[in-house]
């Protein structure tokens, strides 16, 4: 992969990477298509990263298909997959890792202690490998967004961080490799994650200005599904992810975790005032 991009590189490619760990559906499409748009080439990884997976048990159940994968793609103009094994990332001494600090204590940090170390570990490789123009990340993973920004800026990477909207299912479920794993009733069940995002911005629309309150409006439509258990609800700036207490002039970040049965699912809205 290396030698390739640094082939195309000289011939003045522009290069489009669209980082992925596989089971892909349409918020995976979505990033490759404005990748496809921005880039002369484009390469699609497909790598279940295990340095991001602090619970082993979640690492052997993530949903994993290459044949899929590839068929699916083979229907996209994307010019590479690059789906290495484990081995090939982390060689037998590896012992180099890349921590961000103050982004990556809270939220999914805080949950899955280790998780971005590992994220921003993998990154680091990929991009150093393939060295991309533009890398296409979803706003569905918000705060991976806000770390790989920071990661990119302060290594000195030239590489633009290029972000997706999220895609969501008919129920306002957003699409995830993990709706795979839930049965039938709980993806049903599983769409009050985004009705009670929909209703905090439409408090928010009505006047309300407190995170206290938006926050437990979240809660409160979230439990009134008896399947759904919360990790987390945070009212946070976009950029920093710093708490807020009240709804300013900055955009702000409702960030959710909730576990539907056994699967732990993320979601997110982004919001201002004016909105
Ligand atoms: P993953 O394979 O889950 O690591 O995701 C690979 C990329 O796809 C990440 O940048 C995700 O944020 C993005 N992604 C996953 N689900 C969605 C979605 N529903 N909408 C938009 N982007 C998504």
């Amino acid at each position: 992969m290396a030698s390739l991009t640094r082939k195309l590189r000289r011939e003045n490619k522009t290069l489009g990477f669209v980082p992925t760990m596989g089971a892909l559906h349409e918020g995976h499409l979505s990033l490759i298509s404005q990748a496809r748009q921005m880039s002369d080439v484009v390469i699609v990884s497909i790598f279940v990263n295990p340095a991001q997976f602090n619970e082993q048990t979640d690492y052997d159940k993530y949903p994993r298909n290459l044949t899929a994968d590839a068929a699916l793609l083979s229907e996209y103009q994307i010019d590479y997959i690059f789906a290495p094994d484990a081995s090939e990332i982390y060689g037998e001494k590896f012992s180099t890792y890349v921590y961000v600090e103050n982004l990556t204590e809270t939220l999914e940090g805080a949950s899955r202690p280790g998780h971005f170390r590992g994220v921003a570990t993998v990154v680091m490789i990929l991009f150093n490998t393939i060295r991309p123009d533009f890398a296409f990340f979803g706003q569905k993973d918000a705060q991976q967004v806000a770390v790989i920004k920071r990661l990119t800026q302060d290594l000195g990477f030239e590489t633009e961080i290029i972000t997706s909207p999220i895609v969501r299912e008919e129920s306002g479920l957003a699409m995830s490799s993990r709706n795979a794993l839930l049965s039938e009733q709980e993806r049903q069940k599983a769409s009050i994650i985004y009705k009670a995002l929909r209703e905090a911005k439409i408090l928010v629309k009505n006047g309300e200005r407190k995170s206290v309150a938006i926050a437990e409006k979240v809660r409160q439509v979230i439990q009134s599904e008896p399947l759904a258990q919360i990790d987390y609800i945070a009212v946070v700036d976009n950029e920093t992810l710093a708490p807020v207490e009240k709804i300013g002039e900055n955009a702000v970040l409702i960030a959710v975790a909730v576990r539907i049965g056994k699967v732990r699912l993320i979601d997110n809205i982004v919001f201002n005032r004016k909105q």
